[in-house]
């Protein structure tokens, strides 16, 4: 499958703002963003005029590169949060991506970005109603279980990602165990759950066309 490989901080630096696809850099003072304000490449300083196209298709894509979700999926979930019957497309398509499996080991700081999640999640490092799920994109639901394998919580690496990430919030609807190692989904994230600074309703606009 296809991933962006180049530099993930150009990313950041193009939409404006962090997008957080580096773990622990991305709390330092060494953050691209912090120190270049300007979007990556030749033009990257130049002033622009940009279009309500233009805006709509950035936050698609600021939306896209902050989950870590390629076009085919993310236009997928779109589908899915138009079927939803209660509730605004919008939202429903960030509590979506919230909902993915590599999200929420994120969220739980279980791994330092979104990207080591999906690694971890690969390998096998998870459970999920005491089975092993070893998809990024599974959708978790309200009520599930989730656990970091009983080999996996006494290695050092996990020792070490669960000690960097302590301090990281974790959104109210996921429960965390007093260990940090079992993990409860309790509720749907709402808006205002979400971190992401994006006018998702630009999204919509984009996708309705
Ligand atoms: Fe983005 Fe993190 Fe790089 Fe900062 S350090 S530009 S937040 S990926």
């Amino acid at each position: 499958m296809a991933r962006y490989t180049n530099a993930v901080c150009r990313l950041c630096r193009r939409e404006g703002q962090k997008l957080f696809l580096k773990g622990d850099r991305c709390y330092t003072g060494k953050c691209s963003v912090a120190k270049r304000t300007y979007a990556p490449g030749q033009h990257g300083q130049g002033r622009k005029k940009i279009s309500e196209y233009g805006l709509q298709l950035r936050a698609k894509q600021k939306t896209k590169r902050y989950y870590g979700v390629l076009e085919g999926q993310f236009r997928h979930y779109y589908e899915l949060a138009e079927k939803v019957k209660e509730g605004k497309t919008g939202e429903n398509l960030l509590a979506i991506l919230e909902s993915r499996l590599d999200n929420v080991i994120y969220r739980l700081g279980w791994a330092g970005s979104r990207a080591e999640a999906r690694q971890l999640v690969v390998h096998g490092h998870f459970l999920i109603n005491g089975k092993r799920v070893d998809i990024p994109s599974y959708l978790t639901r309200v009520g599930e279980e989730l656990s970091i394998c009983e080999k996996s919580r006494s290695s050092n690496k996990f020792k070490n990602v669960l000690e960097s990430n302590a301090s990281r919030p974790v959104p109210k609807w996921l429960e965390k165990s007093a260990e940090a190692t079992e993990a409860k989904v309790s509720g749907v994230p709402a808006r205002e759950d979400i971190d992401l600074e994006v006018e998702e309703t630009l999204i919509v606009e984009l996708y309705s066309k």
